[in-house]
Protein backbone atom coordinates (compact mmCIF):
# COMPACT_ATOMS: atom_id res chain seq x y z
CA UNK A 1 0.00 0.00 0.00
CA UNK A 2 1.73 3.62 -0.79
CA UNK A 3 0.25 6.64 0.75
CA UNK A 4 1.06 9.90 -0.47
CA UNK A 5 0.29 13.20 -0.01
CA UNK A 6 2.41 16.09 -1.63
CA UNK A 7 1.94 19.67 -2.78
CA UNK A 8 0.45 20.18 -6.04
CA UNK A 9 2.47 22.71 -7.30
CA UNK A 10 5.50 24.32 -6.28
CA UNK A 11 7.43 27.50 -6.74
CA UNK A 12 10.78 27.35 -9.25
CA UNK A 13 13.16 28.38 -6.98
CA UNK A 14 15.25 30.42 -9.38
CA UNK A 15 19.66 29.59 -8.59
CA UNK A 16 21.65 32.54 -8.43
CA UNK A 17 21.81 35.53 -5.87
CA UNK A 18 19.97 38.70 -5.65
CA UNK A 19 20.61 41.74 -3.65
CA UNK A 20 17.11 41.88 -1.90
CA UNK A 21 15.59 38.10 -1.99
CA UNK A 22 11.74 37.93 -1.24
CA UNK A 23 10.52 37.57 2.18
CA UNK A 24 8.88 34.24 2.26
CA UNK A 25 6.87 32.85 4.84
CA UNK A 26 4.85 28.98 5.46
CA UNK A 27 2.52 28.78 7.97
CA UNK A 28 0.20 25.57 8.24
CA UNK A 29 -3.49 26.37 7.36
CA UNK A 30 -6.40 24.64 6.80
CA UNK A 31 -4.37 21.47 6.49
CA UNK A 32 -1.59 22.53 3.61
CA UNK A 33 1.21 24.33 4.18
CA UNK A 34 0.79 28.05 2.95
CA UNK A 35 3.51 29.53 1.06
CA UNK A 36 3.57 33.26 0.63
CA UNK A 37 6.67 34.73 -1.27
CA UNK A 38 6.83 39.00 -1.53
CA UNK A 39 9.95 40.33 -3.19
CA UNK A 40 11.46 44.14 -2.04
CA UNK A 41 10.44 46.30 -4.48
CA UNK A 42 7.74 49.16 -3.84
CA UNK A 43 7.46 47.88 -0.56
CA UNK A 44 9.77 48.19 2.83
CA UNK A 45 10.56 44.67 4.50
CA UNK A 46 8.36 45.93 7.69
CA UNK A 47 5.42 46.45 5.34
CA UNK A 48 6.31 43.61 3.71
CA UNK A 49 6.06 41.37 7.14
CA UNK A 50 2.97 43.04 8.25
CA UNK A 51 1.20 41.88 4.84
CA UNK A 52 2.53 38.43 5.11
CA UNK A 53 1.18 38.54 9.08
CA UNK A 54 -2.04 39.80 8.21
CA UNK A 55 -2.84 37.61 5.23
CA UNK A 56 -1.97 34.65 7.81
CA UNK A 57 -4.32 35.70 9.99
CA UNK A 58 -7.40 36.26 7.51
CA UNK A 59 -6.49 32.91 6.24
CA UNK A 60 -6.82 31.25 9.76
CA UNK A 61 -9.79 32.82 9.77
CA UNK A 62 -11.46 31.35 7.35
CA UNK A 63 -10.36 28.69 8.20
CA UNK A 64 -12.54 29.10 11.33
CA UNK A 65 -16.02 29.24 9.23
CA UNK A 66 -15.16 26.52 6.33
CA UNK A 67 -12.65 24.11 8.34
CA UNK A 68 -15.51 20.63 8.38
CA UNK A 69 -13.26 19.66 11.86
CA UNK A 70 -13.04 22.75 13.43
CA UNK A 71 -16.54 21.93 15.51
CA UNK A 72 -17.25 25.63 15.95
CA UNK A 73 -17.33 26.53 11.96
CA UNK A 74 -20.24 27.41 9.88
CA UNK A 75 -19.90 24.15 7.83
CA UNK A 76 -19.62 22.44 10.98
CA UNK A 77 -22.57 23.95 12.95
CA UNK A 78 -24.40 23.86 9.61
CA UNK A 79 -23.75 19.77 9.11
CA UNK A 80 -24.86 19.00 12.82
CA UNK A 81 -28.22 20.99 13.45
CA UNK A 82 -28.78 21.34 9.46
CA UNK A 83 -30.03 25.11 9.92
CA UNK A 84 -27.00 27.83 10.76
CA UNK A 85 -26.66 31.53 10.61
CA UNK A 86 -23.77 31.93 8.21
CA UNK A 87 -20.54 34.63 8.62
CA UNK A 88 -20.62 36.51 5.41
CA UNK A 89 -17.63 34.79 4.12
CA UNK A 90 -19.43 31.94 4.06
CA UNK A 91 -22.49 32.60 3.02
CA UNK A 92 -20.45 33.90 -0.48
CA UNK A 93 -18.50 30.99 -0.47
CA UNK A 94 -21.86 28.35 -0.53
CA UNK A 95 -23.61 30.76 -3.04
CA UNK A 96 -20.49 30.55 -5.50
CA UNK A 97 -20.40 26.40 -4.59
CA UNK A 98 -23.81 25.70 -5.53
CA UNK A 99 -23.84 28.06 -8.56
CA UNK A 100 -20.78 26.15 -9.82
CA UNK A 101 -22.14 23.00 -8.87
CA UNK A 102 -24.97 23.82 -11.82
CA UNK A 103 -22.30 24.87 -13.93
CA UNK A 104 -20.36 21.96 -13.89
CA UNK A 105 -23.91 19.83 -13.96
CA UNK A 106 -22.97 18.61 -10.05
CA UNK A 107 -19.44 17.62 -10.98
CA UNK A 108 -18.48 19.57 -8.62
CA UNK A 109 -20.85 19.19 -5.50
CA UNK A 110 -20.38 20.97 -2.47
CA UNK A 111 -22.54 18.11 -0.63
CA UNK A 112 -20.45 15.16 -0.70
CA UNK A 113 -19.61 15.05 3.25
CA UNK A 114 -21.73 11.38 3.73
CA UNK A 115 -19.20 9.76 0.34
CA UNK A 116 -16.50 11.54 2.05
CA UNK A 117 -17.12 9.77 5.22
CA UNK A 118 -18.05 6.47 3.89
CA UNK A 119 -14.57 6.43 1.83
CA UNK A 120 -12.59 7.99 5.06
CA UNK A 121 -10.75 10.39 2.67
CA UNK A 122 -9.90 12.94 5.05
CA UNK A 123 -7.94 10.32 7.20
CA UNK A 124 -7.73 6.99 6.00
CA UNK A 125 -5.86 8.41 3.08
CA UNK A 126 -2.91 10.34 4.44
CA UNK A 127 -2.85 8.83 8.13
CA UNK A 128 -1.88 4.97 9.21
CA UNK A 129 -5.89 4.58 9.60
CA UNK A 130 -6.11 0.75 8.04
CA UNK A 131 -8.05 1.28 4.09
CA UNK A 132 -10.87 -0.42 3.38
CA UNK A 133 -13.05 -0.14 0.15
CA UNK A 134 -16.33 0.42 0.87
CA UNK A 135 -19.16 -2.04 0.08
CA UNK A 136 -21.28 -1.37 -2.93
CA UNK A 137 -24.36 -0.62 -0.41
CA UNK A 138 -22.70 1.54 1.60
CA UNK A 139 -21.36 3.63 -1.35
CA UNK A 140 -25.27 3.89 -2.71
CA UNK A 141 -26.47 4.28 0.88
CA UNK A 142 -23.92 7.70 1.19
CA UNK A 143 -24.57 8.60 -2.40
CA UNK A 144 -28.44 9.15 -2.10
CA UNK A 145 -27.59 11.89 0.73
CA UNK A 146 -25.29 13.83 -1.74
CA UNK A 147 -27.86 15.84 -3.62
CA UNK A 148 -26.38 19.52 -3.55
CA UNK A 149 -30.20 20.78 -4.13
CA UNK A 150 -30.62 19.92 -0.26
CA UNK A 151 -28.91 22.89 0.22
CA UNK A 152 -30.28 26.53 0.25
CA UNK A 153 -28.97 30.16 1.51
CA UNK A 154 -31.52 32.29 2.08
CA UNK A 155 -30.41 35.87 3.87
CA UNK A 156 -27.55 34.91 6.00
CA UNK A 157 -29.17 31.89 6.77
CA UNK A 158 -28.34 28.14 4.84
CA UNK A 159 -30.68 25.07 5.23
CA UNK A 160 -29.80 21.51 4.55
CA UNK A 161 -32.94 19.68 3.96
CA UNK A 162 -31.60 16.25 3.83
CA UNK A 163 -31.04 15.06 7.75
CA UNK A 164 -28.34 12.76 6.40
CA UNK A 165 -26.74 15.33 4.33
CA UNK A 166 -23.44 17.06 4.66
CA UNK A 167 -21.24 19.91 3.07
CA UNK A 168 -17.83 19.47 2.75
CA UNK A 169 -16.04 22.71 0.84
CA UNK A 170 -12.69 20.53 -0.29
CA UNK A 171 -13.07 21.59 -3.85
CA UNK A 172 -12.99 25.27 -3.53
CA UNK A 173 -12.25 26.60 0.01
CA UNK A 174 -8.67 27.43 -0.79
CA UNK A 175 -9.50 29.07 -3.82
CA UNK A 176 -11.55 31.46 -2.01
CA UNK A 177 -8.84 31.84 0.54
CA UNK A 178 -6.23 32.68 -2.15
CA UNK A 179 -8.81 34.90 -3.52
CA UNK A 180 -8.84 36.89 -0.37
CA UNK A 181 -5.26 36.75 0.02
CA UNK A 182 -4.81 38.65 -3.32
CA UNK A 183 -7.35 41.31 -2.61
CA UNK A 184 -5.54 41.77 1.00
CA UNK A 185 -2.48 42.15 -0.65
CA UNK A 186 -3.91 44.93 -3.10
CA UNK A 187 -6.07 46.55 -0.07
CA UNK A 188 -2.55 47.14 1.43
CA UNK A 189 -0.20 48.14 -1.43
CA UNK A 190 1.49 45.14 -2.07
CA UNK A 191 1.79 44.73 -5.98
CA UNK A 192 4.07 41.73 -6.37
CA UNK A 193 3.16 38.24 -4.00
CA UNK A 194 2.65 35.10 -4.88
CA UNK A 195 0.53 32.78 -2.69
CA UNK A 196 0.83 28.63 -2.41
CA UNK A 197 -1.85 27.16 -0.67
CA UNK A 198 -0.67 23.85 -1.37
CA UNK A 199 -2.36 23.06 -5.11
CA UNK A 200 -3.60 26.54 -5.56
CA UNK A 201 -1.41 29.17 -6.45
CA UNK A 202 -2.12 32.92 -7.34
CA UNK A 203 0.40 35.39 -8.39
CA UNK A 204 0.33 39.03 -8.70
CA UNK A 205 2.84 41.53 -10.40
CA UNK A 206 6.00 40.35 -10.84
CA UNK A 207 8.93 37.95 -8.77
CA UNK A 208 12.04 39.93 -7.64
CA UNK A 209 13.49 39.65 -11.07
CA UNK A 210 10.95 42.12 -12.35
CA UNK A 211 9.39 39.37 -14.52
CA UNK A 212 6.03 36.90 -14.48
CA UNK A 213 6.07 33.93 -12.13
CA UNK A 214 7.32 31.32 -13.23
CA UNK A 215 5.02 28.41 -11.80
CA UNK A 216 5.87 24.80 -12.32
CA UNK A 217 3.28 22.17 -12.99
CA UNK A 218 3.64 18.93 -11.12
CA UNK A 219 4.41 15.71 -12.55
CA UNK A 220 2.24 13.55 -11.23
CA UNK A 221 3.88 10.42 -11.53
CA UNK A 222 7.16 11.67 -10.29
CA UNK A 223 8.32 12.83 -6.77
CA UNK A 224 7.23 16.33 -5.46
CA UNK A 225 9.07 18.54 -7.21
CA UNK A 226 9.14 17.24 -10.59
CA UNK A 227 7.33 19.19 -13.18
CA UNK A 228 6.45 18.03 -16.73
CA UNK A 229 6.67 22.27 -17.40
CA UNK A 230 6.43 25.66 -16.52
CA UNK A 231 3.65 28.49 -17.26
CA UNK A 232 4.45 32.30 -16.27
CA UNK A 233 1.83 33.70 -14.59
CA UNK A 234 0.93 37.44 -13.76
CA UNK A 235 -2.68 38.47 -11.92
CA UNK A 236 -4.20 34.99 -12.35
CA UNK A 237 -4.44 31.71 -10.53
CA UNK A 238 -3.38 28.46 -11.38
CA UNK A 239 -5.04 25.35 -9.83
CA UNK A 240 -4.37 21.72 -10.04
CA UNK A 241 -6.83 18.77 -9.06
CA UNK A 242 -4.86 15.17 -9.36
CA UNK A 243 -4.79 11.84 -8.68
CA UNK A 244 -1.34 11.93 -6.94
CA UNK A 245 -2.12 14.46 -3.73
CA UNK A 246 -4.02 12.01 -1.27
CA UNK A 247 -4.28 8.13 -1.89
CA UNK A 248 -3.90 4.72 -1.02
CA UNK A 249 -3.30 2.19 -3.83
CA UNK A 250 -4.68 -1.00 -3.39
CA UNK A 251 -4.63 -4.65 -5.31
CA UNK A 252 -3.50 -2.26 -8.05
CA UNK A 253 -6.27 0.60 -7.93
CA UNK A 254 -5.49 4.19 -7.11
CA UNK A 255 -8.09 5.16 -4.97
CA UNK A 256 -7.76 9.10 -3.98
CA UNK A 257 -9.63 11.63 -2.96
CA UNK A 258 -11.78 12.76 -6.07
CA UNK A 259 -15.03 11.67 -6.09
CA UNK A 260 -17.16 11.35 -9.27
CA UNK A 261 -20.88 12.24 -7.41
CA UNK A 262 -22.39 10.16 -10.47
CA UNK A 263 -20.44 6.83 -8.97
CA UNK A 264 -20.27 7.43 -5.44
CA UNK A 265 -16.10 6.35 -5.77
CA UNK A 266 -13.36 7.30 -6.87
CA UNK A 267 -13.29 9.58 -10.39
CA UNK A 268 -11.81 6.63 -13.02
CA UNK A 269 -11.89 9.46 -15.71
CA UNK A 270 -8.51 8.85 -17.32
CA UNK A 271 -7.25 11.88 -15.98
CA UNK A 272 -3.84 12.11 -14.04
CA UNK A 273 -4.56 16.00 -13.17
CA UNK A 274 -6.06 18.84 -14.37
CA UNK A 275 -4.39 22.59 -13.54
CA UNK A 276 -7.14 25.31 -14.35
CA UNK A 277 -5.78 29.11 -15.18
CA UNK A 278 -8.53 32.28 -14.06
CA UNK A 279 -8.29 35.60 -12.45
CA UNK A 280 -10.93 33.32 -9.66
CA UNK A 281 -9.59 31.06 -7.83
CA UNK A 282 -12.64 29.75 -5.91
CA UNK A 283 -13.62 29.09 -9.64
CA UNK A 284 -10.13 27.46 -11.14
CA UNK A 285 -10.94 25.50 -7.88
CA UNK A 286 -13.63 23.93 -8.33
CA UNK A 287 -13.59 23.61 -12.12
CA UNK A 288 -10.33 21.81 -11.57
CA UNK A 289 -12.38 18.91 -9.29
CA UNK A 290 -14.89 18.90 -11.58
CA UNK A 291 -12.93 18.49 -15.24
CA UNK A 292 -10.88 15.50 -13.41
CA UNK A 293 -14.56 13.91 -12.89
CA UNK A 294 -15.58 14.46 -15.91
CA UNK A 295 -12.35 13.15 -18.61
CA UNK A 296 -10.71 14.65 -20.59
CA UNK A 297 -13.55 15.62 -23.42
CA UNK A 298 -16.04 17.21 -21.08
CA UNK A 299 -13.58 18.40 -18.96
CA UNK A 300 -12.30 20.16 -21.45
CA UNK A 301 -15.88 21.40 -22.85
CA UNK A 302 -16.58 22.91 -19.50
CA UNK A 303 -13.40 24.67 -19.36
CA UNK A 304 -13.92 26.16 -22.65
CA UNK A 305 -17.31 27.59 -22.14
CA UNK A 306 -16.50 29.09 -19.06
CA UNK A 307 -13.09 30.57 -20.77
CA UNK A 308 -10.45 29.18 -18.89
CA UNK A 309 -7.03 27.82 -20.08
CA UNK A 310 -6.05 24.73 -18.64
CA UNK A 311 -3.38 22.11 -18.49
CA UNK A 312 -4.73 18.27 -18.81
CA UNK A 313 -2.36 15.03 -18.08
CA UNK A 314 -4.22 12.14 -18.98
CA UNK A 315 -3.14 8.18 -18.07
CA UNK A 316 -1.24 7.80 -21.47
CA UNK A 317 1.00 10.78 -20.67
CA UNK A 318 -0.49 12.99 -22.69
CA UNK A 319 -0.88 17.10 -21.86
CA UNK A 320 -3.41 18.86 -23.39
CA UNK A 321 -3.42 22.60 -23.86
CA UNK A 322 -5.85 25.23 -24.37
CA UNK A 323 -5.19 28.17 -26.58
CA UNK A 324 -4.18 30.60 -24.56
CA UNK A 325 -1.89 28.76 -22.99
CA UNK A 326 -0.03 26.72 -26.05
CA UNK A 327 2.25 29.84 -26.23
CA UNK A 328 3.80 30.26 -22.40
CA UNK A 329 3.28 26.29 -21.56
CA UNK A 330 7.84 25.47 -21.32
CA UNK A 331 7.27 21.53 -21.67
CA UNK A 332 9.94 19.68 -19.63
CA UNK A 333 8.59 16.27 -19.62
CA UNK A 334 10.05 14.66 -22.66
CA UNK A 335 12.39 12.55 -20.72
CA UNK A 336 9.61 11.31 -18.36
CA UNK A 337 7.78 9.91 -21.63
CA UNK A 338 5.11 12.63 -21.72
CA UNK A 339 3.91 14.09 -25.34
CA UNK A 340 2.35 17.37 -25.71
CA UNK A 341 -0.51 16.92 -28.00
CA UNK A 342 -2.69 19.77 -28.63
P1 LIG B 1 -9.45 19.30 -5.14
O1 LIG B 1 -8.15 18.84 -4.57
O2 LIG B 1 -9.64 20.77 -5.20
O3 LIG B 1 -9.79 18.65 -6.42
O4 LIG B 1 -10.60 18.88 -4.10
C1 LIG B 1 -10.71 17.60 -3.57
C2 LIG B 1 -11.38 17.71 -2.23
O5 LIG B 1 -12.71 18.21 -2.43
C3 LIG B 1 -11.52 16.36 -1.56
O6 LIG B 1 -10.51 16.19 -0.59
C4 LIG B 1 -12.91 16.43 -0.94
O7 LIG B 1 -12.85 17.12 0.30
C5 LIG B 1 -13.67 17.32 -1.91
N1 LIG B 1 -14.23 16.63 -3.10
C6 LIG B 1 -13.96 15.39 -3.59
N2 LIG B 1 -14.65 15.17 -4.72
C7 LIG B 1 -15.37 16.29 -4.96
C8 LIG B 1 -16.29 16.69 -5.98
N3 LIG B 1 -16.60 15.89 -7.01
N4 LIG B 1 -16.86 17.91 -5.88
C9 LIG B 1 -16.57 18.75 -4.85
N5 LIG B 1 -15.71 18.45 -3.87
C10 LIG B 1 -15.11 17.24 -3.92
MG1 LIG C 1 -10.73 21.98 -6.37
Amino acid sequence: MKRCLVCVLFLLVLSGCTRQPPVITEQYIAGTVVTQTIPQGNNSQAEIKDAARQVTERLRELESYFSVTISASDISRLNQSHRTTLQPDTKLLLEKALSLADTSDGAFNPCLLPLIHTWNISSALTEDAVFAVPSPSQIEQAKQHCGYHSLQVNGSEAFLSDAQGGVDLGGIAKGYMADEAVSLYRQLGIENACISLGGNIYAIGHNQYGHPWNIAIQDPRAPHGASIGTISLTDKSVVTSGDYERYVEQDGIRYHHIIDPSTGSPARSGIMSVSVISEDSAKADALSTAAFVLGLKGGRALLEKEHCDFIIVTEDKKIHLSKGIQDTFQFTGKENGYDVVS
